[in-house]
């Protein structure tokens, strides 16, 4: 009888173990899946016009934050060609210019060079592949650039402007395929967003356009919407969420605070 209960206590004594065990395991799963969803960490490239916050998964910059006033565009600086110039602040595989060729997508800046063109080495920046973004010809110079023009309007209106940028998505299986075997394949977004605090006053703004197919492009951009109803398809990448309510609330008023007072 003794060594029944003996058997039965041991049992129960594993049980115990095993369903800890379980529990430790499915814990470290759910642990490994959250951390997945919300994305490997972006890559925070610093330079003097702009911050790029770049994601290795996309191959696109996932926010770029800049300041804005008449002062930064109020030059006549021309850019010295059309190509970008890989950003030795991102880890390799990096995006290189030619992975644009012939992709049916133009190289689309987030910091604008028409921002930057009153200081030579700040126009160079804007050239660098941690700015970069496929758009299309119709959105580049279509309403993006109408975008553009309303955040430089502001700033020569007087504004001190905090700009963010940043592509949206709806999948992103929409890739430019790598060229060759050591290309990497960049993730077509689907829209442009564009987020604009004043330093000095109350006014702050929020835009996108879609990233509307252009003449003919090589690659078919599926489940685009065509209308600012259809923004809610959208869902922000969690870590571009929380940097610009970072960069967009807290800081900027710290930073508004320390000018007025
Ligand atoms: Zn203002």
């Amino acid at each position: 009888m003794n060594k029944l209960l003996d058997v039965l206590r041991t049992i129960l004594l594993f049980a115990k173990w095993l369903i800890i065990a379980l529990i430790l395991v499915s814990l470290w799963v759910w642990a490994v899946q959250a951390t997945h969803a919300q994305g490997v960490p972006l890559v925070k490239a610093t330079h003097d016009s702009f911050v790029s916050y770049y994601d290795i998964q996309t191959h696109n910059p996932a926010l770029v934050v800049y300041q804005l006033e008449y002062s930064h565009f109020a030059g006549v600086l021309k850019p010295s060609g059309r190509h970008f110039k890989m950003d030795t602040q991102l880890p390799r595989p990096r995006v290189k210019d030619s992975d644009y060729t012939n992709s049916g997508f133009v190289r689309g800046h987030l910091c604008s060079a028409a921002d930057r063109d009153s200081k030579k080495s700040w126009l160079k920046e804007t050239y660098l592949t941690s700015n970069l973004v496929p758009m299309t010809m119709v959105c580049n110079s279509g309403r993006w650039k109408a975008i553009e023009d309303s955040c430089r309007m502001l700033a020569i209106m007087g504004h001190r402007l905090r700009v963010g940028r940043w592509p949206m998505y709806n999948k992103l299986e929409n890739v430019i395929q790598a060229s060759q075997a050591k290309g990497v394949c960049i993730s077509i977004p689907a829209g442009f967003a564009c987020a604009a605090m004043c330093l000095d006053c109350d006014l702050r703004f929020f835009k996108w356009c879609p990233n509307l197919r252009s003449g003919s492009p090589q690659l078919v951009i599926q489940d685009i919407p065509s209308s600012p109803d259809n923004v809610v398809q959208f869902r922000n990448d969690p870590r571009v969420s929380m940097l610009l309510t970072n960069i967009f609330g807290v800081w900027c008023r710290e930073e508004y605070e320390t000018i007025t007072h």
